[in-house]
């Protein structure tokens, strides 16, 4: 069958709906949250992405702005037969009108009855997260450290802040005053294990109890050191929550089935980026992506015979967590809880919060 377009420059053919039928079709939940995935409307883009960036790092390089449109027809190649809704966030980057951006995201998923979280200007009075998180369609925030100010040349400026001085206090009270849903990414090149993030992750959850708190792709624990550092710190937190989107490491998620449990870990895609076809490698506290692309990071290229047989990584992902959680023996419903239990039980206990407030 001819491939079909899904997005920038990757698209999906037989090799994907082979690996589909294989690995997923029969293990794939019939209804699915992705909760952590990012649209923008290419017209908000307001700096252009330099070589200098492009160059930095591999998500600069692959990340295009996908609209609501694209993103919908995009789930619906990939998922073939499954019911599923989004939480959605803009792009965070000052590249992109936030304003704009936030807008565009919440009237095209209230249109398709999904939910948004809003990029939160660290500048913002509480006042002003008040009025974000009164309007319709938006569950909460999803605050970024590339958010703290425009660096035309890197998305690192800000790496080594702390939490608070892009997730300020005065958001998060309005956000615990509102119980809102906080999709959290945190900082540092030491990732989660860094003592800050985990002192910090503690306070927001001692200080803001109300608030969703969801930590994105694990506390960016890509490698197995990693999550063997910082995972194991917040197992203890029951009412603290990880987003397993971008987490294609089976040791990874190994070690977060094992001390965090399928009770307080959401699927995600953090797509469109991995729409990208290809696989992850892992050596120590360094992974790499190899695809089938000319790319600056793709500089050292797999055989041909290797490349042809690649998918998307966001099917390698999805076969990590059937992998690890047949491993584990997970039971149906645990299965079902990862890819939409969870979110679905955060999300009505984060609107119902909204009604009370008005
Ligand atoms: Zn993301």
């Amino acid at each position: 069958m001819k491939p079909t377009p899904l997005y920038f420059v990757w698209d999906y053919g037989d090799v994907d709906r082979r690996f589909w039928a294989e690995h997923l079709e029969a293990w794939v939940p019939a209804r699915i949250i992705d909760s952590h995935t990012h649209m923008t409307n290419p017209a908000h883009q307001v700096g252009p992405v330099t070589e200098e960036m492009r160059r930095q790092i591999w998500v600069n390089e692959v990340s295009q702005p996908i609209g609501a449109e694209d993103a919908e027809r995009c789930i619906r190649t990939v998922f073939p037969g499954r019911q599923v809704t989004c939480l959605a966030m803009g792009s965070p980057s000052l590249s992109f009108d936030i304003e704009a951006s936030n807008e565009y995201v919440r009237t095209e998923c209230l249109k398709r009855g999904w939910q948004s979280l809003a990029l939160l200007k660290p500048q913002w009075s509480a006042e002003r997260v008040a009025e974000e998180l009164a309007k319709p369609g938006v569950v909460g925030v999803k605050p970024y450290y590339s958010l703290i100010g425009h660096s035309p040349n890197t998305r690192d400026t800000y790496l080594e802040c702390r939490i608070f001085d892009y997730l300020p206090h005065q958001a998060l009270e309005v956000l615990n005053e509102r119980g809102a849903w906080v999709t959290l990414h945190v900082p540092k090149a030491d990732r989660l294990p860094h003592p800050d993030n985990i002192r910090d992750i503690r306070e927001i959850r001692r200080r803001y109890p109300n608030v969703t708190l969801v930590i994105a792709h694990l506390g960016r624990c890509y490698t197995e050191p990693h999550a063997r550092e910082g995972l194991p710190q917040l197992a203890d937190d029951t009412g603290l929550y990880f987003d397993t989107s971008a987490v294609l490491n089976p040791a990874v998620l190994r070690i977060a089935l094992d001390c965090i449990g399928p009770d307080r870990l959401l699927y995600g895609t953090d797509n469109p980026v991995f729409y990208m076809r290809g696989r992850r490698q892992w050596q120590g506290r360094a992974y790499v992506n190899r695809t089938n692309r000319e790319f600056f990071f793709n500089k050292e290229r797999e055989a041909p015979e290797v490349e042809a047989r690649y998918t998307l990584y966001m099917y390698e992902d999805l076969k990590a967590i059937r992998d690890m959680g047949e491993e584990f023996g997970l039971a149906r419903r645990q299965v079902d809880a990862i890819f939409h239990g969870n979110a679905e039980r955060l999300l009505s206990r984060v609107l119902a919060a909204k009604g009370r407030n008005g």
